[in-house]
Formats: C-alpha cells, sequence, structure tokens
C-alpha cells in the first residue's frame, strides 16, 4: 500500500472531516508502487486516514476512513450503503423511484455516485481508483431486491480509463438495455442511462421542481435549458396554461416530449412549445417580439467546469439572469439555479441580482433552495446546487 504524508495545516483540515489531498499538497510519498489505496500519515508519523489513491489525478487522495484502519472490504462497503439506503427510505412510498442513492463523499464513497432509476442502477466513477472495487460495488448494489440492471458511466475527467471498463458499460443485467422508467413524486419519466448527462437525469432538482409544480397553475412558463424536460412536466402537472422549452439539444427536445407523452393525454387547453437554439440567442429572439411569461426558468449547465473559468462563468449567469429577467410578464417571477461546483452561492446570488438590476428590474427573493434530501452535502465544498426563486418588479 502506498504511504503518503501531507502538511501539518491540511492534517487540521482532514481531522475535521476534509476529505481530499490534492498532488500540490503532498509533502512526501514514502513508499511509491502501485495500489488503488494509500494511508494518510500525521505529521508525527502516526496513521491518519486510509483512502484512494489516484496518482493520475490532481485529486490524488480520497479519505475512505479517517483516524481508523479499516479493511475495505464487502462488508466495509454494504455497511455505508444500508446506511445511505436509511437515508432515502420514505421516497419510494413518496412516489418517487429515481433517486440517488449514494452521494459519493457524503455517504463514505469518495468520488462514487450511485443514481437509482427504479430497477437500474447506474454507477459513475470519477476516479479510476474504483475500478478496482467495482465488482464489490455490483454485489453490495445486488444485496437489495430491485436490481434487474447496473449500468456504469465514467466522469469525462477519467484521464486514463481502463482496458476493462467504459463508460455506458452495462455491469449486469440484459443488454443492451430497453427504456429505463421511473417516477418522481408521482411522475413518470424515461432516462437515457447510456448516453444522457451525468448518469441521464438531474435528480438533484427534484425539490425544486416541486415548488414550480406548486406554483404553476394558470401560467405561461419558459423554461430555459429544459434538458428533456423535468421542469417542465411538473409545470404542466401544476396545472400551468403554456410552455415553452429551450434547449440546444435536439434529442433531450424529443424526450421531453417523450415525457410528457408519458404523463399526460393530448389536451388543447395548454400551449406547449419548443425552440431549438442556442438559448443566449432565443432568449433575445423572444425579446425582440415582445414575449412575456409570468414563470421564467433558468438552469443551465455548469458554466465554470474548472476554478479558471469562475470570471466568464459568472458573467454567463449574469447575462442569462439579464435575458431571462426582461420576458417577466409584469408580477411575475424568476427561478435560476447553478450546478457549478466552483461558483460560491453568494457570488452565485450577486451575479444574478447584478444581472436583473441592470436592465432595471428588480428581484424580491421568495426562498433560496439547493439539493433534495438524496443529496446530503458533509463539506461545504461538496455543494454545488443554489437556486433562487422570486418576484420581479421594477428598479426604483
Ligand atoms: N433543467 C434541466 C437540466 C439542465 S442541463 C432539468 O431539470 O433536467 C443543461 C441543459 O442545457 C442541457 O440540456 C444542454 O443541452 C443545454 N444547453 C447547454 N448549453 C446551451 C445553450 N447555450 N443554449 C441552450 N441550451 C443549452
Amino acid at each position: 500500500m502506498i504511504k503518503i504524508k501531507i502538511s501539518k495545516t491540511l492534517e487540521t483540515k482532514i481531522r475535521k472531516g476534509y476529505p481530499w489531498v490534492f498532488k500540490y499538497q503532498l509533502e512526501k510519498v514514502v513508499t511509491e508502487g502501485s495500489s488503488s489505496l494509500a494511508v494518510c500519515y500525521d505529521h508525527k508519523n502516526r496513521f491518519l486516514a486510509i483512502g484512494l489513491w489516484d496518482p493520475d489525478s490532481d485529486l490524488c487522495f480520497r479519505v475512505l476512513n479517517l483516524f481508523e484502519p479499516k479493511e475495505i472490504n464487502l462488508d466495509f462497503f454494504l455497511q455505508r450503503f444500508q446506511k445511505a439506503l436509511l437515508l432515502r427510505k420514505g421516497l419510494n412510498e413518496q412516489g418517487t423511484t429515481g433517486y440517488r442513492v449514494l452521494n459519493g463523499e457524503n455517504d463514505g464513497f469518495p468520488g462514487l455516485i450511485l443514481d437509482r432509476y427504479d430497477k437500474t442502477w447506474v454507477i459513475k466513477v470519477y476516479t479510476k481508483s474504483w475500478f478496482d472495487y467495482l465488482d464489490l460495488i455490483l454485489e453490495v448494489i445486488k444485496s437489495e431486491k430491485n436490481v434487474d440492471q447496473v449500468v456504469l458511466r465514467l466522469a469525462r475527467n477519467l484521464e486514463k480509463p481502463s482496458t476493462y471498463y467504459f463508460d455506458g458499460q452495462v455491469l449486469f443485467g440484459p443488454d443492451p438495455i430497453t427504456p429505463v422508467r421511473f417516477r418522481e413524486n408521482n411522475l413518470n419519466f424515461q432516462v437515457d442511462v447510456i448516453n444522457g448527462q451525468k448518469t441521464g437525469f438531474f435528480l438533484d432538482q427534484r425539490d425544486n421542481r416541486q415548488q414550480i409544480r406548486k406554483i404553476s397553475r394558470g401560467l405561461s412558463v419558459l423554461n430555459v435549458f429544459s434538458y428533456t424536460g423535468g421542469f417542465s412536466i411538473y409545470a404542466i402537472s401544476g396545472g400551468c396554461r403554456k410552455i415553452v422549452e429551450i434547449d440546444s439539444n435536439g434529442l433531450a427536445l424529443k424526450s421531453s416530449l417523450q415525457n410528457k407523452k408519458l404523463n399526460f393525454e393530448e389536451s388543447s387547453n395548454l400551449d406547449y412549445q419548443q425552440i431549438e437554439g442556442d438559448a443566449f440567442q432565443k432568449l433575445q429572439e423572444l425579446k425582440s417580439i415582445n414575449s412575456q411569461f409570468d414563470l421564467v426558468i433558468l438552469d443551465p449547465p455548469a458554466f465554470a467546469r474548472k476554478k479558471k473559468h469562475r470570471p466568464q462563468a459568472l458573467r454567463a449567469y449574469s447575462r442569462v439572469a439579464e435575458l431571462g429577467v426582461q420576458l417577466v410578464a409584469p408580477g411575475g417571477r424568476l427561478f435560476s439555479a447553478s450546478c457549478s461546483v466552483h461558483i460560491s452561492a453568494d457570488d452565485f446570488y450577486k451575479a444574478v441580482n447584478s444581472g436583473v438590476t441592470s436592465v432595471q428590474k428588480k428581484l424580491t427573493e421568495i426562498c433560496r433552495t439547493g439539493h433534495a434530501i438524496d443529496h446530503p452535502i458533509k463539506f461545504n465544498e461538496l455543494g454545488y446546487l443554489k437556486s433562487v426563486i422570486g418576484w420581479v418588479g421594477d428598479k426604483k
């Protein structure tokens, strides 16, 4: 096993539960060799943590167990899995069969996500260290009753994927898989777990979508960056009279239409439109024809994938809020979200506000929200979703 040493400052942080060591923070790699596990020693040369070791990644060490040496075996993972399932208990009864079962570091599986879409379970790994443990993870998942298929997704930043594992691989069950369906708050969705973004669906927005459902009756709604229609389906279910979706991905728009069909009969009471193209451009076009909506939803992709992208990302959040707010009808509302881990909540809310005020509008906040409960957050650095909903008025 690899042995590493780190600075006293980082040691203090790790003692408090911070789960990562980056390459530049390594003081010493005491033992070289190839292993996907490493032990981190403190400044007095005592055991501090055992964790996953990935020397090819800047994020080279992720804590698996703190203070106490542990065998990293089936039992170790099973215990954590059972604990994670307990936290999600009750979702099924609420009509939700698609949810996050393991939220990485927050559930003791650093760099690994497990999302469940009814009987199809999707593992997403962010470090190749997990390749050595996937057989165990598969056994852990199969300890549950409702498992027809298990699919593997690889993070795009995984630099040297294994020769055996690949993105979209079916690890267990029929291959190729048939369309995967699940329920969220008693609504039906179909998800492409092989090619879709993340594991196929943005499960983190479940509570926010429910909020939108509650306020949609009778409204005209613009859903920008609509992907497979998550927010739209909730708005329609909440009784909106009009929905317009904008997304640059034609396939996502098609899936959204499919999701609509899974839930609702054709209805002449609903004005439903889709616009394929660049949101920034399409929002400007809508403004030029004086379109207005009672509710505008802005849920863009992560504009900052890396720390160095922060300034341009903040400008993009501002710009999209500026364009969106101008389409809100008098007395209407704006919902704006960011899923960029590198953008702090404070900076995001400031960016939204600056976009809104730059066009002489004002946002009176109703509430700020975040992830749904199946996305527990143990450390600030691991919380990424922030959103705000507010009334739009004129700046006096
Ligand atoms: N709100 C969605 C998730 C959005 S994911 C949900 O609840 O499921 C981000 C979406 O933005 C993706 O569907 C992607 O195709 C789209 N997208 C990315 N850049 C875009 C752009 N410049 N214009 C329009 N859509 C864009």
